[in-house]
């Protein structure tokens, strides 16, 4: 079992005009759910048609998931939400591009969201393959490159054990303060206390979900 880490950050954000305070009922709801799904008592709330009736008129979803393409780690499961309840972007890695910080603040911006957590995961394979630093050629590099940074960090810590989960946290890291550096909008909204950004780990053998704080 890997040790947990918590990093957790709270970029504050400052937004549009009407936004509402982000307020820590969000990672309360989230990780309310997370520990339903990690008792098998999930409730798969707002899976229902009414639920889905409801949301065809319009979304309004309490927080945002970046999190990994992987199979593994699907929010709506691991969190126990349903429809409408999470604005969720996936992309191998849990990258930052600018196609999912565009997506994060429409999220945030047009849609109200007030909480944003960077999901990394144990057993990441695009990890993995940014630490063994091969090509594979095609689109595969860019998700390589981007995560390149936080692999080198993780190889040049003296600490020897646990390489792969070490570098995907540095990983989270590095989103972290990418969305911080690359999107305004974010940030902005993270300064006026209207967006609360953090980062997480999620626990491919037990399920668990495990804030995590920035930096070491
Ligand atoms: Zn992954």
């Amino acid at each position: 079992m890997l040790r947990p880490i918590v990093m957790m950050t709270a970029l504050a954000l400052a937004a549009t005009s009407n936004a509402q305070p982000a307020t820590p009922d969000q990672l309360q709801r989230l990780m309310a759910g997370n520990a339903r799904y990690l008792s098998g008592q999930s409730t798969h709330l707002n899976q229902d048609h009414a639920r889905r009736a409801e949301v065809a008129k319009g979304q309004k979803p309490f927080a945002m998931v970046l999190s990994c393409a992987d199979s593994r780690v699907p929010p709506e499961i691991l969190f126990d939400q349903g429809l409408g309840d999470l604005f969720v972007v996936r992309v191998a890695g849990n990258i930052a591009d600018s196609n999912a910080l565009g997506s994060l603040e429409y999220g945030a911006q047009v849609l109200g969201a007030r909480f944003l957590m960077v999901l990394g995961h144990e057993y990441c394979g695009a990890v993995d393959a940014a630490l063994k630093g091969g090509r594979a050629g095609g689109n595969i590099d860019s998700v390589l490159d981007a995560i390149a940074p936080a692999a080198g960090r993780a190889k040049a810590d003296p600490a020897k054990t646990d390489l792969l989960d070490r570098a995907m946290v540095e990983n989270v890291r590095e989103v972290l303060m990418a969305i911080s550096k690359r999107s305004p909008a974010l940030a902005g909204m993270a300064a006026k206390g209207e967006l609360k950004i953090v980062g997480a780990r999620y626990d491919l053998d037990s399920g668990a979900v495990t804030p995590v704080t920035a930096g070491k």
